[in-house]
């Protein structure tokens, strides 16, 4: 039989706080439960915002909770050339296409629009769904804007992609952490519209190299925060047209700071590093947790 294989996949663009605590503890715990192996893995392709510093705090973080993981710990930031070569592909298949609406512009013409009493609809975060106008841009226009450093972004075509699905899309969920039971979620990527595979300058997004990471990886436990639950269509969308096969998935409960919210990393009293520094022991991590 094969190993089951786990991750806690963390971007160092910030330190840790109690909400990545629980979901690295609770790999930990779901892994050992199942004899299984844990990979830490750095999701630092976000090269603006993510620092050697917040990557060596999420490592003495992460040891001083007690987290075991396995070695070579795999870092994004090193492998952009084998995310370009499945982005190359996508591209080669018109299943992306580059988009170079500004945030202002997307901004005007959902505004004009929704003067005309049309409500634009919004992904399950919130965010209005980008205007798909370049998908049908010339291939001449698009070549054109290109060479002239037109600031662009590689955006999914949804509606080709979702055209190439044989059957309804779906994923395999667990109930709970216990994995004694699993429910079949429908995976709904339309949810998002046409987003982001990849950047001008860095030939990957989040969804992208999550995915070709996991199946790289032979990831076959997917344990991630609720908030996360809805992306996971847009994920399984990616697998079925790269090839890939889809591990399972339990997307657990968030930590919720003081004000009922969710944490950001920015919400300092909940930091691992003040935590510590104020004298709390990685037990007392775990009791404030509930883990
Ligand atoms: N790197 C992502 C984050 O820090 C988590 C990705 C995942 O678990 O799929 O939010």
């Amino acid at each position: 039989m094969t190993l089951l294989t786990f991750r806690f996949a963390p971007s160092p663009n910030g330190e840790l706080h109690l909400g990545h605590a629980y979901s690295a503890l609770l790999n930990q715990e779901m892994a050992a439960r199942a004899g299984g192996r844990l990979l830490l893995r750095i999701e630092d392709i976000d090269i603006t915002r993510c620092t050697p510093e917040f990557e060596a705090g999420i490592f003495r973080d992460l040891k001083w909770l007690g987290l075991g993981w396995e070695e070579p710990v795999r870092r994004q930031s090193e492998h952009f050339s084998e995310y370009k070569a499945v982005l190359d592909r996508l591209i080669a298949e018109e299943l992306v296409y580059p988009a170079f609406m500004s945030r202002g512009e997307i901004r005007a013409f959902i505004a004009e629009s929704e003067k005309r009493g049309r409500e634009w609809p919004r992904d399950p975060d919130g965010v209005p769904l980008y205007p798909p106008l370049d998908r049908i841009l010339p291939a001449k226009e698009r070549k054109r804007r290109i060479a002239e450093n037109m600031p662009f972004a590689w955006r999914l075509n949804v509606e080709a992609a979702m055209a190439r699905m044989p059957d309804a899309l779906s994923w395999i969920e667990f109930t709970d952490e216990t994995m004694a039971a699993t429910r079949t979620i429908e995976a709904r990527p339309q949810a998002w519209g046409d987003v982001i595979v990849a950047r001008r300058d860095i030939p990957t997004s989040y969804h992208l190299a999550v995915v070709l990471d996991d199946a790289l990886q032979q990831v076959s436990h997917v344990v991630r925060g609720q908030d996360l639950f809805s992306a996971t269509g847009v994920q399984r969308l990616l697998q079925e047209l790269l090839g890939l096969s889809p591990p399972r998935y339990f997307h657990h409960r968030l930590i919720l700071g003081p004000d009922g919210r969710k944490l950001s990393k920015s919400f300092k009293d909940t930091g691992l590093a003040a935590l510590r520094q104020a004298g709390v022991s990685p037990q007392g991590v775990g009791r404030l947790i509930g883990l």
